[in-house]
C-alpha cells in the first residue's frame, strides 16, 4: 500500500480535481473521494436543511460558512475512520485549513495549476451524467454515442444524458468563484509549504499522466 493515506487536492474550480481523483483511485482503489461540493449537491437534491442553506451561497459562487462546512467534514471523516481518503474542495480557506489540522493527519497536498482561460472553457462546457456522475465537456470530451444535438449515451453506464450545466457553472458565478479562490488560496499554500506537504502539478492535461507518473507524484 502507498505511504500516503490522506491527500488534499487544491486548485481552482475547473482544475480537474474530480478527474484527477478518479485517476488516483485507479491506482489506490480503496481511496475514498470526499468532495464537499458533491456532498452539498446531494443535500440540495434531497432538499435537506443543510442543502437548502448551502444552495443560497453556492448559487452566488460564495463559500458556505465554515461552521456548516467544518462540522459536515468532521462527520464524514469520522465515518471514514481508518480508510484512505482524498479531499476535493476542502479546505477552501485558512480557517478550514487550521480546523482540519486539528482533526486529521495530512500526508500530501497536491496543488493543481491551470491557466484561467482553460478553466473557463472547462467549466462552461462541463456536464455530468446524472446517473453515474461521469464528467464530460461540450468542447473537449463528448460521450462517444450521440443521439441528437443535445443528447448522448453515457460511455460508462449506458444511460441517456443531456447537456445540463450545474446551476453554479455560469460565467458570472464562475468569475466570483475564481475571485474567492484567489483571495483564499495563498495562506493555504503557505500553511502546507511550511509543513513540506505541498507538491504543485501541471493540471492542463491530467489525463496525459501515466500511472507511473501518478505513482511518483504519490510517492507510492
Ligand atoms: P465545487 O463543487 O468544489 O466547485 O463547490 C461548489 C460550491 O460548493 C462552492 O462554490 C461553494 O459554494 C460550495 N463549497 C464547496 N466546498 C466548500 C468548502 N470547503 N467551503 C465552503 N463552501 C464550499
Amino acid at each position: 500500500m502507498p505511504k500516503v493515506k490522506h491527500i488534499i487536492l487544491l486548485g481552482p474550480p475547473g482544475a480537474g480535481k474530480g478527474t484527477f481523483s478518479s485517476q488516483i483511485k485507479k491506482i489506490i482503489p480503496d481511496l475514498i473521494h470526499v468532495s464537499t461540493g458533491d456532498i452539498f449537491r446531494k443535500n440540495i437534491k434531497e432538499s435537506t436543511s443543510l442543502g437548502i442553506k448551502a444552495k443560497e451561497y453556492m448559487d452566488k459562487g460564495e463559500l458556505v460558512p465554515d461552521e456548516i462546512t467544518n462540522s459536515m467534514i468532521k462527520n464524514r471523516l469520522e465515518e471514514l475512520d481508518k480508510h484512505y481518503w482524498i479531499l476535493d474542495g476542502y479546505p477552501r480557506n485558512i480557517g478550514q485549513t487550521k480546523y482540519l489540522s486539528g482533526i486529521a493527519n495530512i500526508d500530501l497536498v497536491l496543488l493543481l495549476s491551470v491557466d484561467t482561460e482553460i478553466i473557463k472553457k472547462r467549466i462552461l462546457g462541463r456536464f455530468t451524467c446524472l446517473n453515474c456522475d461521469k464528467i464530460y465537456n461540450k468542447y473537449t470530451l463528448l460521450p462517444k454515442k450521440n443521439i441528437n444535438e443535445n443528447k448522448w449515451i453515457c460511455d460508462d453506464c449506458g444511460k441517456d444524458i443531456e447537456f445540463q450545466q450545474r446551476t453554479d457553472d455560469t460565467e458570472k458565478t464562475l468569475n466570483k468563484r475564481l475571485d474567492v479562490y484567489k483571495t483564499n488560496v495563498e495562506p493555504i499554500i503557505d500553511f502546507y509549504k511550511d509543513k513540506k506537504l505541498l507538491k504543485e502539478i501541471n493540471a492542463e492535461d491530467t489525463l496525459a499522466y501515466t500511472n507511473k507518473e501518478i505513482k511518483e507524484i504519490l510517492k507510492f
